[in-house]
């Protein structure tokens, strides 16, 4: 597998995952501290004014692909299933529609406020990617039938949820002092929770909690998924140690939908989707234009 030669744009990126990362990392202690409640991932408070027409900071915008590199050796590549194997009669190879990626850490792959699925209801208030969804039903059953109870905490997060969440999270931060709210904002868009940012905007996302309503990486219900979740076609999204690639926290109780073929390899190789798709010489940005 051809190994992308290092090129300015490669370390301008490199840097600011970089970058990216530390403040994540100050962020997340400077919150836990402060014990104020704040949830990334299930922060759905009181809406706050839209303030949010602030443009993503310069240096938050990257332009262009996804093309970080990774070190020669580090995945054994050599099975990678073939481009042309993964493709459907929509779109072929690493374009297709089950492997839309959305960086928190690209612009450039941030869908659009005008970007809506096609869903179909699973249970509880909660509908999925239509074309995904027996799969996510059948996977959900297969947790059932082995006696464990799995609830779904999030399905589609829209663009305007998005928004208010942002604007929740930027004026926490400000609120507390010290920083600007263009600070605040950059620490956010940092950690990557932009309008659009959320992969859960795709409809091929979805959070699951156990019976207390936890999602923990030693919860059996999220180890017993974790273990079986490619034969359905999903894989867990944010596994732990791939922040750098991912550029979310790790995430035990959030699945993402990529079909059974990609998932298998990427379950098996213990890496993540931008992973999967850097491996592909061809298409190695799959973001659709919509
Ligand atoms: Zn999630």
């Amino acid at each position: 597998m051809r190994i992308k030669p290092k090129n300015p744009k490669v370390q301008r990126v490199r840097r600011i995952i970089v970058a990216a990362v530390a403040l994540c990392a100050v962020l997340f202690i400077l919150l836990r501290n402060q014990d104020t409640g704040l949830k990334l991932e299930d922060d759905e408070s009181a809406p706050l004014p839209e303030t949010a027409t602030t443009a993503v900071p310069e240096e938050f915008a990257i332009p262009g692909e996804i093309d970080w590199e990774y070190p020669p050796g580090w995945i054994d590549y050599s099975d990678l299933p073939p481009a042309e194997e993964l493709g459907d009669e929509d779109r072929r190879g690493t374009g297709n529609w089950r492997y839309l990626l959305v960086n928190g850490l690209d612009q450039s792959n941030y869908l659009r406020e005008s970007y809506y699925p096609d869903m179909t209801y699973v249970e509880a208030g909660y509908s999925f990617q239509t074309r995904a969804v027996e799969d996510l039903k059948d996977f959900i059953a297969a947790a059932r039938a082995q006696g464990f109870t799995v609830s779904i905490s999030r399905t589609y997060l829209s663009y305007s949820d998005q928004r208010v969440r942002f604007n929740g999270m930027a004026s926490t931060i400000y609120d507390r002092g010290g920083v600007t709210l263009a600070e605040a904002e950059r620490m956010v868009i940092a950690m990557g929770y932009y309008p659009g940012a959320d992969e859960h905007q795709t409809g091929l996302a979805v959070n699951f909690v156990d019976e207390n309503g936890e999602a923990k990486f030693a919860t059996p219900v999220l180890a017993w998924m974790r273990e079986h979740c490619a034969e359905y076609g999903f894989i867990l999204r944010y596994p732990e140690g791939r922040e750098a690639y991912t550029g979310r926290e790790a995430e035990p109780g959030h699945f993402r939908y990529v079909g059974q073929l990609a998932a298998e390899f990427i379950m098996r190789k213990g890496i993540t989707l931008e992973e999967f798709l850097m491996a592909y010489e061809e298409g190695s940005n799959p973001v659709v234009a919509w």
